[in-house]
């Protein structure tokens, strides 16, 4: 099946149930009225030039015209192209150049952003770039109402049944970039097979069924959003609830409340702001029954809140990565607390997964080493990089770059990243050890360790944290007294920066390379 055949299959089954809600500017769709609207596109994308495999740009915050590109694309077989919206002119002519984009469709502005004139700026140099589209404006209006007539029109439906029908799910499909946690982006190629079955087993292990509602704060230009959200809603005949453009806590809860939401997602910091709404306990919530966190390790004290406070007894931690369609782990329904905290979940079905240091040969359980994912949801590679897809992928397994354990029950716990070990005087340090320590710090909100250079051990250690409202701010010196005698000395950071905010990327993962490059100033 394609994504196509798929939606095509929901429509069938659930003709009349909501398929998509925008609270913002207060439209919905039923799945017939989506499929009209995903088709129409679909025609008129075909009828304007656009080929199987050519590559289309989206440019957007989350809105509904972002999830009818997607639908729209799939069904002609062209690849969307996830843009980031943080972007700025210099990053987009990069991205519509390294993917070879012909179409562009992108929000006008959003917030302090104007994506038209960044993309007038950049369209003299991007001699691939055919058309843009303004979603809002006429250039949007007169390809929806094109489409729709073309739809109409005899022989219409039957075009785009005929192209539909010529692809196949291993073909290439999405170009999704990394959220550059570590360095700069890459664009992992998706196929159909990846993501469509990614989304199903995900709202598989969520239990969806047609009547859930799904609040999607989450971008849709990260997997996160688009498959985990979108693919996982229209794979069971869910409803997908956009509560905003831009992630906004108080927008999200109330879009819960007014919108019954069954299923709300977030990275961990969106769910911390949530929780510390002044007036949080307003909202009322009791539909939620369950969820996703993903991206960053959640702290212990704010997964009993989400789970008590906001009802998501059944809420899932999810771990993968771009690369892996995204998910590979998943916690299950009635796992305990410390599971869902201490773990990232058991292997999704279909999917194999070891941990291994430099072999295929599986490391004892519960001893460290790279994980590394085999199975349907592994990419077709980096688009135009294939050194550094053969680097990640070998024999069929992606080398994730994460340092991980499996417990004798399957359960993995993430204990770091390869790239962000510490080396101080030949010991391995992995900063997310330290970072869970310090969450347990009474005053301490946030915790984020690196890796800062040193002349005598090579390496040292700064704890960059976040204080509670009115704490004293941490100090080297109640740092140490705090650690003392609980962590190895060498373990103990050496430096301390107590920062009001973290930089962040978009997705909702800490920045840690720009915490790294700022260090110089706070080593003192
Ligand atoms: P880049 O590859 O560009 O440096 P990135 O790896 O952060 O960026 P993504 O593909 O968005 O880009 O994120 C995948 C990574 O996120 C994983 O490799 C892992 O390090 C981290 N991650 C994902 N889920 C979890 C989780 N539940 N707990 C801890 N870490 C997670
Ligand atoms: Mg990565």
């Amino acid at each position: 099946q394609t994504i196509g055949d798929n939606l095509d299959a929901t429509v069938v089954a659930h003709p009349d149930r909501e398929a998509l809600v925008d609270v913002a500017s207060g439209r919905r769709w039923t799945y017939t009225e989506f499929l009209h609207d995903v088709d129409a596109l679909a025609l008129a994308l075909l009828d304007a030039g656009v080929a199987t495999g050519d590559r289309v740009g989206i440019w957007a915050p989350n809105c509904p015209e972002w999830t009818l590109t997607q639908y729209a694309t799939a069904k002609i077989g062209a690849i969307l192209v996830n843009i980031n919206p943080a972007y700025r002119s210099h990053e987009l002519k990069y991205v519509l150049g390294q993917a070879g984009i012909t179409t562009l469709i992108a929000a006008p502005k959003f917030k302090t952003s104007n994506y038209a004139r960044m993309i007038e700026q950049v369209r003299g140099e991007c001699p691939d770039l055919a058309r843009v589209v303004l979603i809002g404006e006429t250039s949007w209006s007169d390809l929806a109402d094109a489409g729709a007539k073309a739809l109409a029109a005899e022989g219409g439906r039957e075009r785009l049944a005929a192209v539909q029908k010529s692809l196949k799910n291993t073909d290439a499909i999405n170009i999704q970039y990394t959220s550059g946690t570590t360095g700069f982006p890459k664009g992992a190629t998706l196929s159909h097979r990846n993501i469509l079955n990614n989304g199903f087993f995900v709202g598989e292990l969520c239990s969806y069924t047609a009547e859930d509602r799904v609040c999607i704060p989450v971008p849709f230009y990260h997997c996160f959003g688009m498959v985990m959200g979108n693919l996982a809603c229209t794979s069971h005949g869910a409803t997908m609830v956009i509560p905003a453009p831009g992630f906004d806590a108080a927008l999200t809860l109330q879009s819960v409340v007014d919108e019954r939401c069954t299923s709300l997602y977030g990275v961990p910091t969106m769910f911390i702001a949530e929780l510390a709404l002044p007036d949080f306990d307003r909202y009322d919530l009791t539909s939620l029954r369950t969820g996703i966190m993903a991206g960053s390790p959640c702290p212990e004290h704010t997964m009993r809140q989400v789970m008590e406070r906001m009802h998501m007894e059944e809420v899932s931690i999810c771990y993968g990565m771009t690369e892996t369609s995204p998910v590979s782990l998943q916690t299950r329904k009635n796992d305990t607390v410390e599971q869902r905290t201490q773990t990232v979940g058991r292997v999704g079905p279909h999917l194999v997964m070891v941990v291994d240091p430099v072999t295929y040969e599986p490391v004892k359980r519960g001893e460290p080493g790279e994980l590394c994912t085999k199975g349907y949801s592994v990419m077709l590679g980096y688009w135009n990089q294939d050194d550094k897809s053969a680097e990640a992928i070998v024999d069929g397994w992606m080398h994730t770059g994460d340092i991980a354990a499996m417990d004798d029950d399957g359960y993995v716990a993430i204990t770091g990243r390869i790239k962000d070990m510490v080396i101080r005087g030949g010991e391995n340090i992995y900063p997310r050890e330290i970072e869970e320590f310090l969450y347990n710090h009474p005053d301490i909100v946030d915790a984020q360790v690196i890796g800062v250079p040193d002349e005598k051990y090579g390496e040292e250690l700064m704890a960059c944290v976040r204080m509670i409202d009115g704490a004293e701010p941490l100090t080297v010196e109640s740092l140490r007294a705090y650690c003392g005698g609980k962590l190895a000395h060498y373990k103990v950071p050496r430096y301390v920066r107590v920062m009001d905010e973290f930089p962040m990327t978009v997705t909702g993962k800490i920045r840690k390379i720009d915490l790294r490059e700022e260090a110089p100033q706070y080593m003192k």
